[in-house]
Parts: C-alpha cells; sequence; structure tokens
C-alpha cells in the first residue's frame, strides 16, 4: 500500500462536477480516499489569460504502483472530456501527482515529487491542509515549510468543501 497525494484542477464549465466526478472515478479505480482538502480557488498560474482554477488534493491508498496510477489517472482525465491543447491551458480536469509517500521517481513520464511543487502556493496549500507535516523527500522539509518559503504570490481562496458528494 502507498499513500498517494494527487491534486485535481478544473478551469472549464462545471468546475465543481468535474471535481465531484474525478473523486468517484479515483475511488472506483484508485483506492481509498483517506484525506480531502477543501476546495480552493486561485488565477491561472504560467499561462494567465484564461479562467481562474478551483484545486483540491487527496490522499489515496492505493496498492498500484506509481505507473498504474498515472496510467489511471490519465484515462479520468480522458473520460472527464479533457482535451490536450495548449501547454498549461485551459481544461476541464488535470490531476498531478505530487506525493507518493517519501519516494522520488524520476522517469521521462513520471516525476515525483511533482517538480512545480514548491513553486505553487495554489499545490501546497491544498496538500498542506492534508498533509502539512509530510516529508518531501528531495527537499527533506515538510510541506508545510515548503509553504511559508514558497515565493508564489497568486491569491489562492478558500471555497470550503465540496458538498453533494
Ligand atoms: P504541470 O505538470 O506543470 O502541472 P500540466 O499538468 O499542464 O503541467 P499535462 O499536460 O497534464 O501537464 O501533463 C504532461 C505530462 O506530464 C503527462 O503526460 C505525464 O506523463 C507527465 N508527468 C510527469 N510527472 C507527472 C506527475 N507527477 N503527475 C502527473 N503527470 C506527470
Ligand atoms: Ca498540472
Ligand atoms: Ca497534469
Amino acid at each position: 500500500m502507498n499513500n498517494t497525494y494527487l491534486l485535481l484542477g478544473s478551469n472549464e464549465g462545471e468546475r465543481y462536477d468535474w471535481l465531484r466526478q474525478c473523486l468517484r472515478q479515483i475511488k472506483k479505480n484508485i483506492g481509498t480516499i483517506t484525506a480531502q482538502s477543501q476546495v480552493y480557488e486561485t488565477a491561472a498560474w504560467g499561462l494567465e489569460d484564461q479562467p481562474d482554477f478551483l484545486n483540491m488534493a487527496v490522499c489515496v491508498e492505493t496498492i498500484f504502483e506509481p505507473d498504474i496510477v498515472l496510467s489511471a489517472v490519465q484515462n479520468i482525465e480522458a473520460e472527464l472530456g479533457r482535451q490536450r491543447t495548449v501547454k498549461w491551458g485551459q481544461r476541464t480536469l488535470d490531476v498531478d501527482i505530487l506525493l507518493i509517500d517519501e519516494r522520488i521517481i524520476d522517469q521521462s513520464d513520471l516525476r515525483v515529487p511533482h517538480p512545480f511543487l514548491p513553486e505553487r502556493r495554489f499545490a501546497l496549500i491544498p496538500l498542506a491542509e492534508i498533509a502539512g507535516y509530510v516529508v518531501h523527500p528531495i527537499f527533506n522539509k515538510t510541506i508545510g515549510e515548503l509553504l511559508e518559503q514558497c515565493p508564489d504570490d497568486l491569491e489562492v481562496r478558500s471555497k470550503g468543501h465540496l458538498t453533494g458528494l
């Protein structure tokens, strides 16, 4: 078993519905959700001329190895209508693997911890809510510490817990 921390994001269409549907698919195809953050809203990072994102972090206890989890999240994205067009562009649903316990994976198609995690408040804030004391295995700092030191200044607004699950 491993604890896989995922970040869900949506900035197109019925954003709350994509998150709800994604949680259902995670439970069906990946494992048990043992922790779930609130939903947060943030202006788009990297490529700014697009709608705001909703993001939330979840911890999934899974029997699957990382490569299988990556294909599973990509299947969920495909099933929930994601069109891959512009890098960092608008999307119905994006699911990134942030951490898998304290493992380090450096493959061309999978890097864990997610390489941009320390630079993104929209990922660190929800993750810190459910994993503030988990240690980032490359920086040897907790997620809470990385958040304190994060230089990103995009505002991340709490929208409360996802309802209607
Ligand atoms: P970013 O990764 O900077 O948030 P993105 O989410 O827009 O950008 P995608 O188009 O969703 O990028 O993914 C591009 C590729 O990233 C995927 O095909 C996948 O193989 C690879 N990838 C590498 N590491 C990870 C990870 N930790 N989680 C999810 N995808 C990853
Ligand atoms: Ca992403
Ligand atoms: Ca992604």
